[in-house]
């Protein structure tokens, strides 16, 4: 280090020689200077590099000499050599040390690396700057480390938000419950699940009492339980409480784990707790429903279905339960009132008695706007606002209601009623999703309402057809009874005036005048139609009153027969009967005979006169063993306006003068095909023929003949 000597021997006027012993310091320091593991450099009073430590060469990578020729250029970053000028530059002004952070080159691999730069100056006794004696620390690895905790702790600082972000988005609340002091730590969210404000503690006690008493012991097991057990089974559990501030009855869900100490000791018990009122409600929600939809299907007894609604919503969701439905007045009947507590529902009946909703009542309200009414917590004003006078709000008080919900009853677009669901006991407070669930609840009802309305209206048309079916059946029966037995009695006495008039005739018939005469035979053609009509209505009457026999018949023989009987009529119309093989029915021969009889009859009677008459019978095979047969003429034919008309009784299309009758024979066939369980009717053409078509059952069902 060269010094001046004049001015060394200047500034220590004392020293023997001075020179000497600066010499000797010089040497003492220089040693330091290398032994340190600093870069280390001293400058003159400009800054201009004078010495250099070994340490500096190395690193810097260059002679004393390069360093004193080139000094301070392409040692700094080219970033911080700006900066590290100024603080130079202010500090040679200002004359007082300096530090700095810098990065310098390393030189044997080109990686600059972070030193702390401290300068001090030097100066005479009289204060005189000489110079300035640098350090340079190698802080790279310390600034690392720092850089790294920094980021660490940064890290930390950034999940502890996100922790707290999720706690909060997933509105879960935290606790800790030590169990050697029994203290309890609870976080602003579970507070507010224990209707508690922020700044309130709640201790261990008070939660144990705020829970619900049919979850209290299973809630303190599994406390027990988890602090007991040194495997670390974890604490999960659900339970309902009653805030302890609010009353209101939630569902909360709580998870923990137990912490120990080194005795194996659980010393806390730590977790969290999130409200679970909402998914219990809608699991509630939804298996109500379910329960309800059994019921308003499975019953079409309106007020009793309707009772069991009530049933069903006291049990799981309300205290109270009441369904009103419209009259036809347009007021508000009762129909349904539940309450666990059969005297409440008597009090509640006798309210309703006494208090009948007026048009400013809520559920008239409802009625009348179709919208909902929900009123979570029943203030003093709510009840005081919706009762009719102070005895009133005294009886709705004294009931203790809590919460209420009114909806309306629809259906299509009409209002039926209103459900009403009310709580009080149970402190559950009723919120917009019970309002969502009771409005589901009530659209359904509606439609259930209409449905069983819609029901027991057909029903009792149906009731009514089936009396009014009944009562003409039984006026038939008595109107044919009453002609049965009229026709009979008649029979008697007019059997009395053909005998006399037949008397008559005979005694006195020639001598009469003519006028007389005509007279008589008047009396007897009469006489004779009375006994004809007389005579088909009572076989009219048998047929409906003798039940059928039903037998194997050969309608072969039953022919025969029918010919037989009408075979002075065949004769005098010259007509010819062409008949097949007819088949063997199961029936009642008397009244085929007689069936048979009055259609070949008719065939003859309405035959044309220009040709000879024909008759054609014939059958054919049905399904099932019917058989269908057919009778065919070539007569005047029929209409086809009248083929209806003529099976009525007494229907006929001519007068007497030109066809003898009284309209009964094609009743009496139709009758008779009936009771065989068969039908009839007519083909016909005006002016061609007719056949007249019936069925009969056959003797073996599906094997005919053919
Ligand atoms: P009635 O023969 O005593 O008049 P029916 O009940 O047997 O009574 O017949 C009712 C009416 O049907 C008859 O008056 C007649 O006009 C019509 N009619 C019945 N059978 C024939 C037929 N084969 N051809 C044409 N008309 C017929």
């Amino acid at each position: 280090m060269p010094r001046d000597p004049a001015a060394v021997r200047a500034a220590f006027p004392d020293e023997e020689d001075p020179m000497q012993s600066l010499a000797e310091i010089d040497e003492r320091c220089r040693k330091l200077a290398e032994s340190m593991p600093q870069l280390v450099w001293m400058t003159d009073h400009h800054g201009k590099l004078e010495w250099v430590n070994h340490h500096w060469l190395e690193y810097i990578g260059s002679t004393i000499e390069e360093s004193r020729a080139s000094g301070w250029a392409g040692v700094f970053h080219p970033d911080d050599a700006a900066a590290m000028r100024a603080s130079w530059r202010l500090a040679v002004h200002a004359g007082k040390p300096y530090e700095r952070e810098v990065r310098i080159r390393r030189r044997s691999d080109g990686v600059y690396r972070w030193f702390l730069i401290r300068g001090t100056p030097q100066r005479r006794e009289d204060g005189e700057l000489i110079g300035w004696v640098g350090t340079g620390t190698d802080i790279e690895d310390i600034r690392r480390a720092d850089a790294r905790s920094r980021a660490d702790a940064e890290h930390m600082q950034q999940r502890d938000e996100q922790l707290r972000l999720a706690l909060a988005a997933g509105h879960i609340g935290t606790w800790e419950y030590r169990p050697r002091s029994g203290e309890l730590e609870t976080d602003a969210r579970c507070k507010a699940l224990f209707g508690m404000p922020e700044d309130q503690p709640i201790t261990y006690e008070m939660l144990i009492q705020a829970i619900h008493p049919d979850d209290r012991e299973r809630m303190q097991q599994a406390v027990r339980q988890t602090l007991d057990d040194i495997d670390g089974a974890a604490y999960d559990i659900e339970y309902r409480v009653f805030g302890i501030g609010d009353g209101v009855l939630r569902w909360v869900s709580v998870k923990g784990r137990a912490f120990r100490g080194a005795d194996g000791q659980a010393e806390c018990l730590v977790g969290t707790m999130t409200d679970r009122t909402d998914i219990k409600r809608d699991a509630e929600h939804d298996h109500l429903l379910a329960e309800a939809g059994t019921v308003l299907v499975g019953s079409f007894d309106l007020h009793a279905m309707l009772r069991d609604i009530a049933r069903l919503c006291v049990t799981r969701i309300s205290d109270w339960c009441a369904i009103d439905l419209v009259d036809q007045g347009g007021a508000l009947e009762r129909v349904a009132i539940e309450h666990r507590d059969p005297t409440k529902v008597a009090l509640a009946r006798e309210l309703h008695r006494r208090y009948p909703p007026t048009p400013e009542s809520p559920s008239m309200r409802v009625l009348a706007t179709g919208v909902s009414y929900l009123v979570e917590k029943l203030g003093d004003a709510t009840i005081e606002l919706g009762a009719q006078d102070a005895e009133h709000v005294r009886l709705i008080k004294s009931l203790g209601l809590r919460s209420a919900i009114m909806v309306a009853l629809r259906a299509s677009d009409r209002t039926l009623g209103v459900l009403i669901l009310v709580t009080a006991e149970s402190r559950r407070a009723l919120t917009h999703r019970d309002l969502a669930f009771a409005e589901d609840l009530g659209g359904r009802i509606g439609v259930a309402i209409e449905n069983a309305r819609l029901f027991a209206a057909e029903r009792a048309s149906r009731a009514l057809a089936v009396e009014k079916a009944e009562g003409l059946a039984r006026a038939n029966g008595e109107l044919e009874q009453l002609a049965y037995v009229c026709s009979h009695d008649l029979q008697e006495p007019l059997r009395m005036v053909t005998q006399y008039v037949d008397l008559l005739r005979r005694a006195h018939y020639d001598t009469l005048p003519e006028r007389s005469r005509r007279h008589l035979d008047y009396v007897s053609e009469a006489a004779a139609r009375m006994q004809a009509l007389i005579r088909d209505i009572l076989t009219y009457g048998r047929i409906g009153g003798a039940p059928a026999q039903p037998e194997p018949v050969e309608l072969d023989r039953v022919v025969d027969e029918a010919l037989g009987n009408l075979q002075v009529a065949i004769q005098q119309a010259g007509a010819q009967v062409v008949r097949e093989a007819l088949p063997r029915i199961t029936g009642t021969k008397i009244q085929l005979v007689q069936l048979f009889q009055n259609l070949i009859g008719n065939a003859l009677k309405f035959r044309r006169p220009d040709v000879p008459a024909e008759v054609r019978l014939a059958a054919r095979r049905l399904d099932g063993g019917w058989w269908e047969i057919a009778i065919q003429d070539n007569g005047i034919g029929i209409d086809p306006a009248h083929w209806g008309k003529i099976f009525e009784v007494f229907q006929r299309l001519h007068l007497r003068s030109e066809y003898a009758g009284n309209g009964i024979g094609l009743s009496i066939c139709k009758k008779i095909v009936e009771r065989h369980g068969g039908r009839i009717w007519v083909e016909s053409a005006p002016g061609t023929g007719s056949i007249f078509r019936f069925t009969l059952p056959g003797a073996e069902p599906g094997a005919g003949r053919g």
